[in-house]
């Protein structure tokens, strides 16, 4: 107890002990600058004004008018006119706004914001309105090594959180503001000054999550500045980064997981390069003959998609560039698979058949049979029969479980399997590998649900699988794709079964 208390003091040394005047002047001149009023009434059938900005009273011309506006003939200010008599029980205005300054103690080298939630009362003497000021969370942001973000939000008293975060979306206040010229007072001079911060416009512009990330990993302003913004948008805004990058490193190269050599050429290849390309590039490196990154860029195109995840299995046995010469050789054999993906796919979950089998996959036979897909039908049916008694009956088990999924419209159904023989059979009728699923469908660490037509509920038509409550693929026939009808329903569900918190939790068997 006793070490927090120190250590939240230490913490609020940085900040100043009063509201500080840029802050005050910020709040009336810009935020609340629309809650102005000047009250009026008539006194002996003279009408009189007061200001409730400049605190004056004067007389009027003689005609000002409830809620319509005019300047106040002392401070110029645009103001709303209230009749003195009218109710003011609701008259109150209010907003959100994040300041930042310099830290006290560390000037050089940190800053500081403050949230404030700040409201201008009317129901009362409106002579006596002040602005009153709500604190709601203290930041601190550090430079150095390392550096570190430190926030502390005021739930009854104040608690340090968790983690640094803005408090911009859940203040239930449509008037949210940061003031952007006191990012700029408070950094000038400061490393953060350097931290390429206006290059990334943030959804809640008060930059905290980016002044936080910068705080913990600076390499976040050479990234910006040598053209990797992506990622750093991507670690932001918690999408997919695909492991490109060790935040925690401390050189260029080491950064980007690569030899000075290969930095240079990535830097030299910049032009077009996507994510993907980069860690297949990243990945490879140790192979024995590594593909160009131009030959990386012209076959994993855009077009290829997102292919990450199956190569990802693919390449703890296969060199990339095996890899690719037999991807490039397969699409030409089998039919089947007409592109990138859909080869990438089956392959992945041939390989992974060959994992439960136990196969030895250090073969070149093994891992790159002449005939993928004829390979891939036996390996399926040898998994099949691999599924024993014991799964069978969790997978009963697991069936009552899933009747929360159940789901239907007009035209479709869905519903979970029965039971294992129904999945191996959807896969046989869709000619798809869900049959592989099974095993992991019975253990509850994936979830199977068929799409079925309503009129023939009986017969394969899509199967869905979902996993930690989002689906993962929804697959035809021959592993085809959804039609644009199958895809609304899809919707449709997702709507209504996935988003509820109830649903939330997977049942783990
Ligand atoms: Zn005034």
């Amino acid at each position: 107890m006793k070490a927090e208390e120190k250590e939240n003091r230490e913490f609020n040394r940085h900040f100043p002990k009063s509201i500080s005047q840029g802050i005050k002047d910020y709040v009336t001149d810009t935020v609340l600058k629309d809650s102005r009023y000047i009250f009026i009434r008539r006194v002996a059938g003279v009408q009189f004004g007061y200001c409730t900005h400049c605190n004056n009273r004067f007389r009027t011309t003689g005609d000002l008018k409830h809620n319509n506006s005019t300047k106040c003939p002392h401070c110029r200010s645009n103001c709303k006119i209230k009749n003195h008599g009218m109710s003011r029980k609701y008259l109150s205005d209010q907003a959100f706004v994040v300041y930042y300054e310099k830290s006290r103690i560390n000037p050089d080298t940190a800053i500081i914001a403050q949230a404030y939630k700040v409201y201008r009362n009317y129901s009362g003497d409106y002579m006596k309105v002040e602005t009153e000021y709500v604190a709601v969370a203290r930041y601190l942001f550090e430079s150095g090594n390392p550096g570190r973000a430190t926030m502390y939000e005021r739930w009854g008293g104040w608690q340090k959180a968790q983690s640094v975060h803005s408090l911009w979306a859940q203040s239930s206040c449509s008037n949210c503001r940061c003031s952007m010229d006191s990012i700029k007072e408070a950094i000038q001079g400061t490393p953060f000054q350097y931290s390429t911060w206006d290059q990334h416009p943030q959804p809640q512009p008060d930059y905290i999550k980016f002044f936080a990330l910068y705080s913990k990993y600076p390499v976040v302003e050479i990234l910006t500045k040598v053209g990797f913004k992506y990622f750093v948008g991507a670690k932001l805004f918690d999408q997919k980064t695909y492991s490109c990058i060790n935040w925690r490193a401390k050189r260029f190269h080491e950064v980007l997981r690569l030899s000075k050599q290969d930095l240079n050429l990535v830097l030299k290849g910049m032009k077009g390069l996507n994510p993907m390309q980069l860690r297949l590039f990243q990945m490879s490196r140790k192979d024995s003959a590594p593909p160009t990154l131009q030959e990386i860029k012209s076959f994993f195109t855009k077009s290829v998609g997102d292919v990450l995840n199956e190569l990802n299995v693919v390449l703890k046995y296969s060199s990339l560039r095996k890899a690719v010469n037999y991807i490039r050789k397969q699409i030409r054999i089998c039919e089947t698979y007409r592109t990138c993906s859909a080869l990438l796919i089956a392959w992945r979950d041939y390989i992974r058949d060959c994992e439960t089998l136990e196969l030895d996959l250090s073969h070149d036979l093994i891992l790159y049979p002449k005939n993928l897909y004829e390979e891939h039908q036996r390996t399926m049916s040898l998994v099949k029969t691999k599924i024993d008694e014991i799964s069978r009956k969790k997978m009963l088990k697991r069936a009552d479980d899933l009747q929360k999924y159940a789901f239907e419209d007009q035209r479709y159904i869905i519903r979970p399997p029965g039971n294992a023989d129904e999945i191996i059979e959807e896969g046989k009728t869709l000619n798809h590998c869900v049959a592989r699923y099974a095993d992991s469908h019975a253990k509850g660490k994936t979830t199977i649900l068929f799409i079925r037509l309503k009129d023939k509920p009986e017969s394969p038509y899509y199967t869905m699988e979902i996993r930690k409550n989002e689906i993962t693929q929804t697959r035809g026939f021959k592993n085809s794709d959804m039609t644009d009808e199958v895809k609304q329903f899809v919707d449709q569900f997702k709507k209504t079964k996935l988003t509820k918190r109830s649903n939330r939790k997977e049942v783990a068997i």
